[in-house]
């Protein structure tokens, strides 16, 4: 099985070019933040507990994504491999993941970053905001603290995965879709 992620921080398109990905390669797409807004729209108890963390544009805590990893892991065949969005977020994350897929005799493939400037960040999850309707995309405060949460937290996976030989990354700040869904499939192609 391939072990891909697909890296870079909000607002960079991971969701929209993920589909693409996943279908020319035979994998399944699993975005952590799909999973929760999931929960949330169901009403769970995770779902309200996760609510009130991703309005703050803070995360959510490591053992709840780590576990729907694990349960997608486990029951998702038929399958050449899945493509990671938005999991792994920090470094306890990357190496419990490490550690998950020992456990099943494997490891992460590759690591695909897609990279924006802060202002596009911005910029785009405005323009998500008019059509997604996502609380954590309306408020300033919020995506301010998303892109802390980005340096601060996920950023440092950028040395940790290239220490292990796996990063590469394409930058998609500016563009239009088709034009960043191009390079981002030739940067699978390199790295598939
Ligand atoms: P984006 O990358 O556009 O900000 P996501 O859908 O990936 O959006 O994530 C939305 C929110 O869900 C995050 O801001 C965070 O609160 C929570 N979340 C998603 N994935 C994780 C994760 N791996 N660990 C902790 N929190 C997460």
């Amino acid at each position: 099985m391939k072990y891909y992620i697909l890296f870079g921080p909000p607002g960079a398109g991971k969701g929209t070019h993920a589909g693409a990905i996943a279908q020319k390669y035979n994998l399944k797409h699993i975005s952590t933040g799909e999973l929760l807004r999931a929960e949330i729209a169901a009403g769970t108890e995770l779902g309200k507990q996760a609510k009130t963390l991703i309005d703050a544009g803070s995360l959510v805590p490591d053992s709840v994504v780590e576990g729907m990893i694990e349960t997608a892991f486990d029951t998702i065949k038929g399958v050449d491999g899945f493509l990671l969005d938005g999991f792994p977020r920090n470094l306890s994350q990357a190496a419990d993941l490490d550690k998950i897929l020992e456990k099943r005799g494997e490891s992460v493939t590759a690591v695909a970053g897609l990279m924006i400037s802060d202002d596009m960040i911005r910029e785009r999850i405005k323009g998500r905001a008019v059509i997604e309707g996502r609380a954590d995309d309306a408020s300033d405060e919020t995506v301010n603290n998303r892109i802390k949460t980005y340096h601060a937290q996920t950023e440092p996976l950028i040395e940790y995965y290239k220490a292990a030989g796996k990063y590469w990354e394409v930058n998609v700040d500016g563009g239009e879709i088709a034009e960043n869904r191009a390079r981002v499939l030739a940067l699978m192609d390199k790295i598939a």
